[in-house]
C-alpha cells in the first residue's frame, strides 16, 4: 500500500480523498456523496463550489496575488475592512487581517496588552479567561484556552492566565440552577478581578456562545450583559471570540449582538473566509487605537500574509453575498426551520442529554444515563462511534468536547451551511436519526460498554 506523506490527525487512519464541493454536499474519489452538516469545522457557511466567490478570488489573482504589507495596501483588504465596519454599524473602525482564528486570538491579546502600555499601564498585562473554552493552538491563544486536553502536553510552554467557571447550566459549576444562581458564573470575574487587582489585568477574553470546548453552551439571558458591566467596572477590556459565532452563523453578524453587548475587541475567522480562503480579523474600537495611534503609531503583531489580497478577495465577496437583506430573511427563515427539526429528537432518544445553541450553531450532549447526565465511560467512544456511523451514513458532524473537566464528555455540533435549503434540512435530520438509531443498536447489544 502507498504510504501517505501527509501528516493528518489521526496518523494510522485513512481519509477519503474529497474531490468535489458542491452546495451543502461533499465527494470523495470513489463519488461517495456526504451532507456536510457541520460545514467542515463551523466554516463552510456558504456550501462549496460558490461561483460568486470562485469568480472574486479568481479576478484578485489575475490582477496581483500577493502584497506585503508594509509596501502596499490592496483593494480587497481596504474594501473588507469598509464592509466589516459598515456591516457592525461603524462601531468597529479598525480591523486587522490575519490568517486563522488562533492568529487573530495572538492580535488581540497584543493590541490588548499594548493599548494599556501605550497609556501608561505596562502592568495591565494579564489575560483573564474561563475554563471550557477553546480559542486556538498557537501558545498565546491556547494559554487562555481552558481545554485541558489540548493544553496538558505543552503545560510549560503556556503563559498563565486565570480562569473563571463557563455559564454550562446543564452541568452547573455551582450546582445552581438558573435565574436562582444570580449567575454566580460571571460575579466569579467580579470575585477574582477584586482579588488579584484590576491594575493587573488587560482584558478578559470570551466566546459568547462557547464552541469546540463545549458543544454550542449559550449563556443564560444576562450573562454576557452582566460580563461587559463587571469588565467596565474593573476598567479591563473585553475580547469577544467570535471566530465560530461570528458572519452570521448564529443570526446575527454577531452573536454578541444577542445580547446587544459591544465588546472592545472582536475576533473573526472561520466563517469570515468561510473556507475558500485561510483568513482571520480582529476589529476594534476607535478607543483601543487611539492611544496606539497618539503613542508609537504601530501594531506590534503582524504576519506575512496578513491583508493578503486572495484571502480578502474571498472574504469580500462572502460578506457582500451575507449582508444583503435576503440573505439575512433566509437565514433567519432556516434557523427557525431548522430548530423545528431538532427539537423533534427532544425525548426520541434516552443518550441525548442537552441539546443547545443558537442559530445554525447546535450542540448535542450525550449521557449514559438522562436523570443522573452521567456521562459514557471515555473508553467507551461515544462521540468517535457516532461520527465514523454517520460518515458512512453520508453525514458529516463535529466532533465537540463536553463534561466539566473538559475529558469525558461527548457531544456533537450541528452547524449546517447557511444556505441550506429546507428540504436539505429533512435529508440531514434523516441521516442524524439513522444514525442515532444505529448507536441505539450498538448500546443494546452492549458493544460499547
Ligand atoms: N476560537 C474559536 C472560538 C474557535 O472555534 C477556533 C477553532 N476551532 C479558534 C479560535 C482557532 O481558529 P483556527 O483553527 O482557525 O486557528
Amino acid at each position: 500500500m502507498h504510504r501517505s506523506n501527509l501528516i493528518k490527525p489521526l496518523l494510522d487512519s485513512t481519509y477519503p480523498v474529497a474531490t468535489k464541493g458542491e452546495g451543502i454536499y461533499l465527494y470523495d474519489d470513489s463519488g461517495k456523496k456526504y451532507i456536510d452538516g457541520c460545514s467542515g469545522a463551523v466554516t463552510a457557511n456558504l456550501g462549496h463550489g460558490n461561483e460568486v466567490i470562485i469568480e472574486a478570488i479568481s479576478q484578485q489573482l489575475k490582477k496581483v496575488a500577493f502584497t506585503y504589507r508594509s509596501q502596499f495596501t490592496n483593494e480587497p483588504a481596504e474594501k473588507l475592512a469598509e464592509l466589516l465596519c459598515k456591516m457592525t454599524g461603524e462601531l468597529y473602525p479598525w480591523t486587522f487581517l490575519v490568517n486563522s482564528g488562533s492568529e487573530a486570538i495572538e492580535t488581540a491579546i497584543k493590541l490588548a496588552i499594548q493599548h494599556w502600555q501605550e497609556k501608561g499601564r505596562p502592568q495591565k498585562n494579564k489575560i483573564i479567561s474561563r475554563w471550557i473554552s477553546y480559542h486556538g493552538i498557537t501558545n498565546g491563544a491556547l494559554s487562555v484556552s481552558g481545554h485541558p486536553i489540548r493544553r496538558e502536553k505543552f503545560l510549560n510552554m503556556l503563559g498563565e492566565s486565570s480562569m473563571i467557571e463557563a455559564p454550562y447550566c446543564y452541568r452547573c459549576p455551582f450546582g445552581k440552577a438558573f435565574p436562582e444562581c444570580g449567575l454566580q458564573c460571571a460575579r466569579q470575574l467580579d470575585t477574582i478581578l477584586g482579588r488579584i487587582g484590576s491594575d493587573q489585568i488587560a482584558a478578559f477574553i470570551a466566546e459568547p456562545i462557547i464552541g469546540a470546548a463545549g458543544a454550542a453552551i449559550t449563556p443564560p439571558e444576562g450573562y454576557y450583559e452582566l460580563i461587559k458591566e463587571i469588565c467596565d467596572r474593573h476598567n479591563i477590556l473585553l475580547i469577544s471570540d467570535e471566530v465560530m459565532t461570528g458572519c452570521f452563523r448564529t443570526g446575527k453578524m454577531l452573536a454578541s449582538d444577542h445580547w446587544e453587548v459591544r465588546p472592545d475587541i472582536i475576533c473573526l475567522g472561520k466563517g469570515l473566509g468561510a473556507g475558500y480562503t485561510p483568513i482571520g480579523a480582529v476589529i476594534v474600537t476607535d478607543e483601543i487605537i487611539d492611544p496606539i495611534l497618539k503613542g508609537s503609531n504601530i501594531i506590534m503583531s503582524g504576519h506575512t500574509m496578513s491583508a493578503n489580497p486572495l484571502s480578502a478577495a474571498g472574504a469580500l465577496a462572502v460578506l457582500e453575498i451575507l449582508s444583503s437583506e435576503q440573505s439575512v430573511e433566509s437565514i433567519t427563515e432556516k434557523i427557525t426551520y431548522f430548530h423545528n427539526l431538532i427539537d423533534q429528537l427532544k425525548g426520541k432518544f434516552d443518550f441525548i442529554g442537552d441539546i443547545r445553541g443558537k442559530g445554525l450553531l447546535i450542540g448535542i450532549e450525550f449521557v449514559q444515563n438522562r436523570a443522573l447526565k452521567t456521562p459514557y465511560p471515555r473508553g467507551a467512544q461515544f462521540t468517535e462511534t457516532l461520527i465514523k456511523t454517520a460518515k458512512n451514513n453520508g453525514l458529516l458532524l463535529y466532533p465537540a468536547s463536553s463534561g466539566t473537566d473538559g475529558r469525558n464528555g461527548d457531544a456533537i455540533i450541528l452547524s449546517p451551511p447557511l444556505i441550506t435549503t429546507e428540504d436539505e434540512m429533512d435529508e440531514m435530520y434523516r441521516l442524524l436519526v439513522k444514525s442515532f438509531e444505529a448507536m441505539e443498536a450498538t448500546l443494546s447489544k452492549k458493544e460499547m460498554l
